[in-house]
């Protein structure tokens, strides 16, 4: 049986914190051997994760170091550099090129909102990969989505063809009314669809939880880490094939690779467990960023915006001393200011979370920018 944990290619180990392309190469090659030797396949990445960079690393830590029947590997064609249909193939090829396959077993049109399904149609993105299909360069489609269960409906009732669609899934999101995590699943099982979860950990700030909720689960159990019961939520869903893991640490691979090798799906007991960890969640966290770094890429001012928000979430939670507003200042040595912002919406229209970006970065400023 296929086990449902599968390797994020998207928060590699970094050899400098500050840089995104500085992937730390040993460390990554025994974190991929040792996924490999525990029984998992799975490794999902993207065009555009560290920069351009995470394809490059899986061809060197996984694809000519592993035989090519050993592992599945999955990519995405990025909506948001597409200009017109010749792109299509352009990065297809560079994509088999920089991963050094011939075939992709998975791949996925990335990230379709509205604004993306409109260039996805423009440019037929899913005629493309039926084509590719066809020709034994990718074994199945899908798409990865981060939008309203009604648009979800929409492009799954026009494009039947398509195999398995990609959900941020997590716990504290299964009721959001601006995620709706739970509709989009229900959406998808109505269209018989595989349902691949991203976001299990939700950026990873269901691995670091308040001390008032990391109680409720060591409580519950003292031997299970924070983190995998956001991972065995999204897994004990029925429709659920996949569930993806952004892993930066060998620590993280072990944690993960343990209770996933004989996956034990949430008991009753378990669901009240997260029922009321959720309760004191949505009392504490204030900016709910799940750190995709979708909304960098285009802003004219260069500001961190995930790792703002990330300093913000922390500074809430502190009680007494904190160090964040320091961070803070070493950041904007690289990067533009919170107070930098023009208001120009790149980011705000960039955004799966639907953040009020502008606004909170006004909060930001007013936080860590005064003496
Ligand atoms: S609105 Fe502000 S933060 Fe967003 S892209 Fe424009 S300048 Fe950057
Ligand atoms: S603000 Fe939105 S787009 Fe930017 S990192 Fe956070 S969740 Fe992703």
């Amino acid at each position: 049986m296929t086990k449902k944990l599968g390797f994020g290619c998207m928060r590699f180990p970094l050899l400098d914190a500050n840089d995104n392309k500085s992937m730390d190469f040993e460390q990554i090659c025994h974190m991929v051997d040792t996924f490999l030797e525990r029984g998992f396949t799975y490794f999902d990445t993207a065009y555009m994760y560290h920069e351009g960079q995470s394809e490059c690393m899986v061809k060197e830590a996984l694809v000519k170091r592993h035989e090519r029947n050993t592992f599945t590997l999955t990519t995405k064609l990025p909506t948001m550099f597409l200009k017109e249909e010749a792109d299509n193939a352009r990065i297809f090829m560079e994509q088999l090129n920089k991963c050094g396959v011939d075939y992709f077993d998975y791949y996925l049109i990335h990230n379709l909102s509205v604004k993306n399904y409109a260039i996805a149609k423009r440019c037929n993105c899913f005629a493309f990969i039926e084509q590719m299909k066809r020709e034994g360069k990718i074994k199945h489609t899908g798409f990865s989505f981060h939008d309203t269960p009604e648009l979800l409906d929409e492009i799954l009732h026009n494009h039947p063809e398509i195999e398995f669609v990609q959900l941020q899934i997590n716990y504290l999101d299964w009721d959001s009314e601006s995620i709706q995590s739970r509709r989009c699943y229900e959406v998808a099982c109505k269209h018989h669809k595989q349902i691949i979860v991203m976001e299990p950990v939700k950026g990873g700030s269901l691995a670091k939880v308040p001390k008032q909720v990391e109680s409720v689960f060591l409580n519950a159990d003292p031997h299970a880490s924070i983190a995998s019961w956001a991972i065995r939520f999204a897994a004990s869903l029925d429709h659920v094939y996949m569930v993806l893991s952004g892993m930066s640490t060998y620590g993280q691979l072990l944690d993960n690779t343990d209770y996933m090798q004989n996956f034990q799906p949430l008991t009753s007991d378990d669901c009240k467990v997260i029922e009321k960890a959720v309760t004191l969640l949505k009392s504490d966290t204030i900016i709910p960023c799940t750190a995709c770094e979708y909304c960098v890429e285009g802003c004219p001012k260069k500001i961190a915006i995930p790792k703002y928000f990330a300093l913000y979430n922390m500074e809430k939670q502190c009680d007494g001393f904190s160090t964040q507003k320091l961070y803070y200042k070493n950041l904007n040595q690289y990067y533009g200011k919170a107070s930098d912002c023009i208001a120009c919406g790149q980011c705000v229209q960039s955004c799966p979370q639907h953040l009020h970006i502008i606004e909170h970065l006004k909060t930001i400023s007013e936080t860590f920018e005064t003496e």
